[in-house]
């Protein structure tokens, strides 16, 4: 099972297109069988190679002004990369839980201000309503943020534009790819895209952009992705209406998130009630069965109803979260991060860190290359921000796609998985990793007793379900 699941991450498989163009890269360079050090070498002369860059700077666009986008041009204008940022709406206000890991707030020097909510209890809840408190080994410093996505986004994009980025207020529509010749081997990509600025009112108008390099970080429906014939992925449908409750029911919300599990509320995810900053945004998922989601969203909201009640509906939101990452994630001068990349873990459906950090490293990695923006980049650059970022998350997405094939797929397996929450070891593993995104080394003990309590779940929930289709028999 575990294995059928790792075989079936399409994203990281050996015969992916990322995988096959690395290794035709290598291929290339190598003219007689490369040793590991030969193919070292010959890597570190091709960046040397990479032509000077003479009377500029490396020029790079990034399309997408959320998380991905925001940060990487913060790196890349830091860096002394030119940098322009296409943003389509610069109040988005993308349709989100708005949930970050504490290690965001630090890695990202997020001021406090901006975040709504300090999140230090969380009940899990299963199919038959058992409500297990799982923040109980939280150290008195640690919680989960709630930020707005309106409010963080253009905090990102501000601090880019102010380490030297130009922020375009623009909707990206194509791009055409460079014209390839002996004289000018590294032609430019040119970007169109419409312009909406104080010139030209609200009409708009059809700009074009000369650049080096393009970090597509324009969401789920990137069009970048697609420029890059990049492939689709599976994608989940998540649902969210964001209710203002009266104020004597938000003090329970205060400081407390929910997460329901049950056929009832998705079949393959979970439903939510995130606390924001005046209101709670109640919302579910599904990948199977997209067609239903308003019924598991009604059913969300049925399952909370004591505590929402008299609660007004203030915005109803929908959007699509990536699965996997895409088949290609870079195509010559050209990387996709965030959304645009596939980078949402699943089981937990997180992807602002995520975001986030890919468009810093995808960022750090044109830095690096263009030896701050003196020397032209080449895909072999781009690619060593898919070879980080692989080896660094690789673990966290397996993980957490085993753990949605096993707990997710029947009411008896996630009765278990919800039993199992109880366990303080279990917390303080899932807390940790999830805080500081790091796979926390467990004590080899508790890893044993907690696999003999896994197993015992899963038989007790196997029993469960048989038990139960006699019933229903
Ligand atoms: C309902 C829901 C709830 C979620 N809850 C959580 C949560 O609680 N915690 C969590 O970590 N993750 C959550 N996620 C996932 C999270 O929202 C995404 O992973 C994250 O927003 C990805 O960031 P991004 O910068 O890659 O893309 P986005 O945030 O989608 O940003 C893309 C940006 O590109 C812009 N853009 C798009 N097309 C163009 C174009 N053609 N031209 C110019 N600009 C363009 C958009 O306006 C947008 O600003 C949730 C997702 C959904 C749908």
């Amino acid at each position: 099972m575990a294995s059928s699941a790792l075989k079936n991450f399409v994203g990281l498989r050996q015969n992916s297109p990322d995988n096959q163009c690395r290794r035709r890269l290598s291929l290339s360079k190598s003219i007689s069988p490369p040793t590991t050090t030969t193919r070292r070498r010959l890597r570190i002369m091709a960046a040397k190679s990479s032509p000077k860059i003479t009377g500029r700077n490396l020029r790079v666009a990034i399309v997408g002004g959320g998380p991905a986008g925001g940060s990487a041009a913060e790196t890349l204008a830091k860096g002394g990369i030119e940098t322009y940022l296409i943003e389509r709406k610069m109040d988005n206000c993308k349709p989100c839980g708005g949930a970050i890991p504490l290690c965001m707030v630090g890695e990202f020097d997020l001021p406090l201000d901006i975040i709504d909510r300090r999140v230090t209890k969380m009940k899990m809840i299963s199919p038959s309503n058992v409500a297990v408190d799982i923040g109980q080994t939280l150290k008195p410093h640690e919680y989960i943020g709630m930020v707005r996505r309106e409010i963080l986004d253009a905090y990102l994009r501000d601090r880019a534009a102010a380490a030297g980025a130009t922020v375009i207020n623009g909707l990206f529509l194509k791009m055409d790819m460079p014209k390839r010749s002996d004289a000018d081997p590294d032609s430019p990509y040119v970007l169109h895209y419409t312009g909406y600025d104080a010139k030209t009112g609200g009409a708009g108008e059809r700009r074009t952009l000369e650049v080096d390099a393009v970090i597509g970080a324009d969401g789920a429906n990137s069009r970048v992705a697609k420029g890059i014939s990049a492939g689709d992925y599976e994608y989940a449908i998540a649902f969210q209406e964001r209710i203002k409750i009266p104020e004597s029911k938000m003090k329970y919300y205060e400081d407390l998130a929910e997460m329901y599990v049950g056929d009832d509320v998705s079949p393959d995810f979970y439903g939510w009630v995130f606390p924001k900053c005046d209101h709670v945004a109640v919302g579910t998922g599904t990948v199977t069965h997209k067609s239903d989601i308003k019924k598991f969203q009604t059913a969300t909201r049925n399952r909370a109803k004591e505590k929402i009640l008299g609660g007004k509906i203030i915005r109803v939101e929908a959007h699509p979260i990536p699965e996997h990452p895409r088949p290609r994630r870079v195509a010559g001068r050209v990387a996709l991060v965030g959304d645009a990349a596939g980078y949402v873990t699943k089981c937990s459906g997180e992807g602002i860190y995520f975001a986030a950090k890919s468009g810093r490293m995808c960022a750090e990695a044109i830095v690096e290359g263009s030896e701050n923006g003196r020397r032209m980049v080449a895909e072999e650059d781009l690619r060593k921000y898919l070879e980080l970022w692989d080896k660094t998350y690789w673990p966290t997405y397996k993980v957490l796609d085993v753990l949605q094939k096993l707990f997710y797929r029947s009411n008896p397996a996630r009765e278990a998985f919800v039993e199992m929450c109880a366990d303080e070891y279990v917390q303080k593993m899932t807390f940790d990793s999830y805080l500081y995104k790091k796979v926390v080394p467990g004590n080899p003990l508790d890893d044993l007793k907690l696999a003999v309590n896994t197993i015992g779940s899963l038989v007790r929930a196997n029993a469960l379900r048989r038990e139960m289709e006699k019933i229903s028999v």
